[in-house]
């Protein structure tokens, strides 16, 4: 069963990644980043309380994060696997989705981690900003969401790698290249497609 978490910096190119291998592997691609966007933009009562949070690139807190996960993987398109995508952003975050699973009997079976320098990733949230016009792509919001990966998230991943379930990935080439390298990882763990 593929419970998968992809992590990685902002501007790794985790998002692009993470829909192909869901694609891949026939389950839903969950991304917290998308699902407080879509409530910004719909002016839901969610997205007003997260939106100066996201613009300044400030973590939305754990309770409400967590709940917005729970409600997503509780649909019925995610009792045959999931693979989510910036979520968990931190250590508590990590203990939410343990105690949640663990009441379904479950746990997670790999984890993506996309490595890319620091330059590159700058660069390309740089070239984001400029084609798509994201709100939080301001130079200020991209440095403070780079500070809290590199406090905040990072640690999650020796927690993971403790468990063994943690694939580093070379974050750098073209999209295909970077979709194979995933591939083989899963593979090599038994993690194939339906
Ligand atoms: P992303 O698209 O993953 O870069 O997320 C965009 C923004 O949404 C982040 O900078 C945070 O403000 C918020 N966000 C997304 N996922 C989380 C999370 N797991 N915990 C807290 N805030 C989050």
């Amino acid at each position: 069963m593929a419970r998968l978490l992809i992590v990685g910096p902002q501007g790794s190119g985790k998002g692009t990644q993470g829909v192909r291998i869901a694609d891949a592997l026939d389950i839903p691609a969950v991304s917290t980043g998308d699902v407080f966007r879509a409530a910004v933009k719909d002016g839901t009562e969610l997205g007003k309380q997260v939106q100066s949070l996201i613009e300044a690139g400030d973590l939305v807190p754990d309770e409400l994060t967590s709940a917005v996960v729970r409600e997503r993987l509780a649909q019925d398109d995610a009792a045959r696997g999931f693979l989510l995508d910036g979520y968990p952003r931190n250590l508590g975050q990590v203990a939410d989705l343990d105690a949640f699973l663990a009441g379904r009997g479950e746990q997670l079976t790999g984890v993506i981690e996309l490595s890319v320098p620091r330059e590159e990733s700058m660069s390309r949230l740089t070239l984001r900003a400029a084609e798509q016009g994201r709100t939080d792509d301001t130079e200020e919001a991209i440095a403070r969401r780079l500070a809290i990966y590199e406090s905040e998230t990072a640690p999650i991943l020796d927690v993971y790698r403790e468990r063994g379930i943690v694939d580093t990935i070379d974050g750098v080439g073209t999209l295909d290249e970077i979709a194979e390298r995933i591939r083989t990882a899963l593979a090599a763990r038994d993690i194939v497609g339906a």
